[in-house]
């Protein structure tokens, strides 16, 4: 959040071109919002130093410099590559959710799951959290919510004799992926190390998934990098990605415990699960949304001519006040909402100022609604038409001030404004593999 909301500030510390004075007030700005932003000092360091030399390279400039930070924040966060989930060559795929007590291993199991599942892959999830009283249930009513099948043994004491019992069921009934939750501490000890060791040993997972509560800041960067020492990891999740997350933690853990980052959680729901891919991440974490993340999530809930539709009318500009009213119907389908609008470009600085709010009932959207029932179907297609007597009567009509009524339209010009900028401008590369 910290860098989201002052890169502005930062980039117009930046006046004259080639003003190396004015750089390296940027860079010492900046520098205060990557340690804000909890990015580890060593990575803080080598970023500034690349970004200041990357950008005399190419000349100062505001623009230079934006470029040149993004190409860096990419650079390492793609350092140990990214690859979302990975099929062994035979099935089933078995995968191990190890982290602390509370950082999502059992929600985000669930959420796995589900994402498999909407590809179509048969998953199994195992409950081997003995520890917690109500872990089992937790998980129990996960995997029905989201009709996925759970193997459990409340008989079984011995978390590893459930996960080598899944396993068999796995391999015997042809699942393509075993998912196993296992059980946390609030902090590490040497029994959690050594129950995951004995139930890595037993079953020989396929991947170790060590899930980071991304709210814990520098301490997620360092379980990290012990449970990658002591047991071996494969792949971080970032849970808790969204709400007061100083996204700066995946730039530390990206670079500090070099293992990839496989997928983000940004909401408590089950769709609230991505793919981490590295440019997405920094468009967010510099306010300048994340339209390929947006029509991905969309098409997987509406269908696809609908999401071309919309995306085509994102990149002419031409999205208006009827689309906006559809997207909205489906938001609720898509999980958090406020994750869904830090993807909207010129919304996305919103996002923290959400926090858990209802979006849907919020004031804001009450009043958009009421904007949107008093126009008519032409002026909603074009809002251009809106001349002072129309806006009169929209004022009339809503029961909104003509202020509210201006400063609405004005807000969603920008915003769409910023959407076809972005759209043209590259970062397109996922939408595009979409739309061919
Ligand atoms: P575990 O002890 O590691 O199994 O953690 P849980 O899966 O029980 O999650 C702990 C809490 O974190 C629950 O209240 C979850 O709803 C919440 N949580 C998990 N992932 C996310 C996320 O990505 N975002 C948010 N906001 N909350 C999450
Ligand atoms: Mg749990």
């Amino acid at each position: 959040d910290s860098i989201t909301g002052s890169i502005r500030g930062i980039v117009n510390k930046i006046r004259h071109q080639d003003d190396v004075t004015s750089l390296s007030r940027a860079i010492s700005e900046l520098k205060k919002a990557f340690l804000k932003a909890d990015v580890h000092h060593k990575t803080t360091k080598e970023l500034l130093n690349a970004i200041e030399i990357g950008t005399k390279n190419i000349g100062i400039g505001q623009d230079n410099f934006i470029k040149v930070l993004k190409e860096e924040l990419t650079k390492t966060l793609t350092a140990n590559g990214n690859q979302g989930f990975v099929f062994s060559s035979t099935p089933p795929t078995v995968v191990l959710m190890t982290g602390l007590q509370g950082s999502g291993k059992t929600t985000t199991t669930g959420k796995l799951a589900n994402y498999l599942k909407t590809r179509k892959k048969k998953v199994l999830v195992a409950a081997c959290d003995l520890q917690r009283l109500a872990a089992v249930e937790q998980l129990k009513q996960i995997a029905a919510s989201i009709e996925v099948d759970i193997y459990f043994d409340e008989g079984e004491k011995n978390p590893i004799k459930i996960a080598f019992a899944a396993k068999e069921k796995a391999i015997k009934e042809h699942y393509d992926v075993l998912l196993i939750d296992t059980a946390g501490r609030l902090a590490i000890d040497e029994e959690l190390m050594e129950q995951l060791k004995d139930i890595k040993n037993a079953i020989n997972p396929n991947e170790i998934f060590y899930v980071a509560d991304s709210l814990t800041g520098h301490d997620a960067t360092k379980t990290a990098t012990t449970f990658k020492e002591k047991i071996g990891i494969d792949g971080v999740i970032l849970s808790k990605y969204d709400g007061d997350t100083k996204g700066g933690v995946a730039l530390s853990i990206a670079s500090q415990v070099e293992v990839p980052l496989r997928f983000i959680g940004i909401g408590e729901k089950m769709p609230d699960l991505e793919v981490f891919i590295p440019d997405r991440i920094v468009s967010r974490l510099l306010g300048l949304g994340d339209i390929d993340g947006l029509a991905e999530k969309t098409s997987a809930i509406i269908d696809e001519k609908k999401a071309k539709e919309v995306t085509k009318k994102i990149k002419k500009g031409e999205f208006n006040f009827n689309d906006f009213l559809e997207q909205l119907q489906m938001m609720s389908k898509l999980g958090s909402l406020k994750s869904i609008i830090g993807m909207i470009p010129g919304l996305s600085s919103m996002a923290p100022a959400l926090k858990d709010m209802d979006f849907e009932n919020s004031k804001e959207i009450i009043r958009i609604k009421a904007l949107i029932s008093s126009m008519t179907s032409k002026e909603r297609e074009n809002p251009d038409l809106l001349n002072p007597s129309r806006k009169k009567r929209i004022s009339l009509g809503s029961g909104l001030s003509e202020v509210q009524v201006n400063k609405i339209l004005k807000q969603f010009k920008n915003a769409s404004k910023m959407a076809k900028q972005l759209s043209s401008k590259g970062g397109m590369k996922g939408l595009q593999n979409m739309l061919s």
